[in-house]
């Protein structure tokens, strides 16, 4: 073990994620059983510069591991994105004597981390905590499972009231950039398609599945699209299907922040659990600018710089699969 840490800060950063507040448990109990004093900052970098910090016992996060959201809160911090502003934040941590921390985020709260080390020399240990499962050095991130289940739940209950005829609902999903989400709400929820950002040729296989006026009389059809795809989303999906077939009644949901609330599930907790505790482990042993995950079952510790710059691509036989099983 690395000797030199004393005292460690731990901070959620960027859009919040169920599970968080397992995370920070798991990083307070794994610190305080090996003689390590926990600060919390509040609202990330901006609560490092504002100095919104909050000394965290074992018993300071009893009864959270259930809870979504994050009690230490988040944010998007501008001023930290410059040079001064990381100082100011520096300075803050210096004079609390926080030697190392743990950033429960994305790949922006790690780029901001990694700055923190080379400009500050401060150690940080990075956790993946986003509901859109797209960072690179870990099967899933904290906070995914519990979006996709919620989701999921969502089209179900769609599915109770479709009893009507013609009807196509389409259910926009969050992602981002990446259809994690929507692969996965759309394989779980029986979806006749799915629209991602990762494959282009959804629409035209649409159009086709409904040329078939068979399938166009079939009850109801549900479509997952992800925000990010290319086509524009769902709305503009719904307006382009209305064009083709001016018979088809076309209802849709976005989902929107939903997704991103409610109890995690007991995967995102376990997860959270494991990724808080690794994260300390690693910071005593010396590790440093890494992000913490778990791949194939194995931990794994990837570098700040390659996390942040490599994409996590969805299985192409996924894709595949998908398309097949919704024929
Ligand atoms: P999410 O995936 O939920 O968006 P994220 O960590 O990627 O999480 P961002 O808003 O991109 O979210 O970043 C969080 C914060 O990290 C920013 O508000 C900013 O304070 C800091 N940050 C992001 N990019 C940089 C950068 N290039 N330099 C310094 N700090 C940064």
């Amino acid at each position: 073990m690395n000797n030199n840490i004393k005292r460690i800060g731990v901070f959620t950063s960027g859009g919040d994620a169920p599970g968080m507040n397992a995370g920070i448990r798991a990083v307070v109990r794994t610190a305080t059983y090996h003689g390590i004093e926990v600060v919390g900052i509040r609202r990330g970098y901006q609560g490092m510069i504002d100095n919104d910090f909050i000394e965290l016992k074992t018993r300071s996060v009893a009864n959270i591991i259930q809870l979504g959201g994050t009690m230490l809160k988040t944010a998007r911090c501008e001023e930290f994105r410059s040079v001064e502003g990381r100082t100011k934040a520096a300075n803050n941590l210096r004079k609390r004597k926080i030697d190392g921390l743990v950033c429960i985020g994305g790949n922006g709260s790690y780029t901001g981390a990694m700055k923190l080390y080379e400009e500050h020399q401060i150690p940080t240990m990075g956790i993946p905590g986003t509901i859109d499962n797209d960072l690179f050095g870990t099967d899933f991130t904290i906070g995914y499972d519990t979006a996709i289940n919620t989701a999921v739940d969502a089209i179900d209950k769609i599915r109770d009231t479709a009893g009507s005829h013609n009807r196509v609902f389409m259910v926009e999903v969050m992602g981002r950039d990446s259809g994690f989400i929507a692969m996965a709400v759309g394989i779980s929820g029986g979806a006749e398609a799915i629209f991602i950002p990762e494959d282009t040729n959804e629409m035209e296989l649409l159009l086709s599945h409904f040329k078939n006026a068979s399938r166009r009389n079939k009850s109801f059809s549900i479509v997952v699209v992800a925000e990010g795809d290319r086509q524009g989303g769902a709305l503009a999906i719904q307006e382009q299907l209305e064009k083709e077939f001016p018979d088809l009644d076309v209802r849709t949901t976005i989902l929107g922040h939903i997704q991103r609330g409610g109890s995690p599930t007991a995967r995102d907790r376990v997860l959270a659990s494991q990724l808080g505790y690794e994260a300390v482990v690693g910071l005593l042993n010396g590790i440093n600018s890494k992000a913490v995950g778990i791949v194939a079952g194995e931990v794994v510790h990837t570098d700040f710089i390659e996390a942040i710059g490599k994409s996590k691509n969805i299985e192409p036989r996924l894709i595949e699969m998908a398309k097949i099983l919704s024929h």
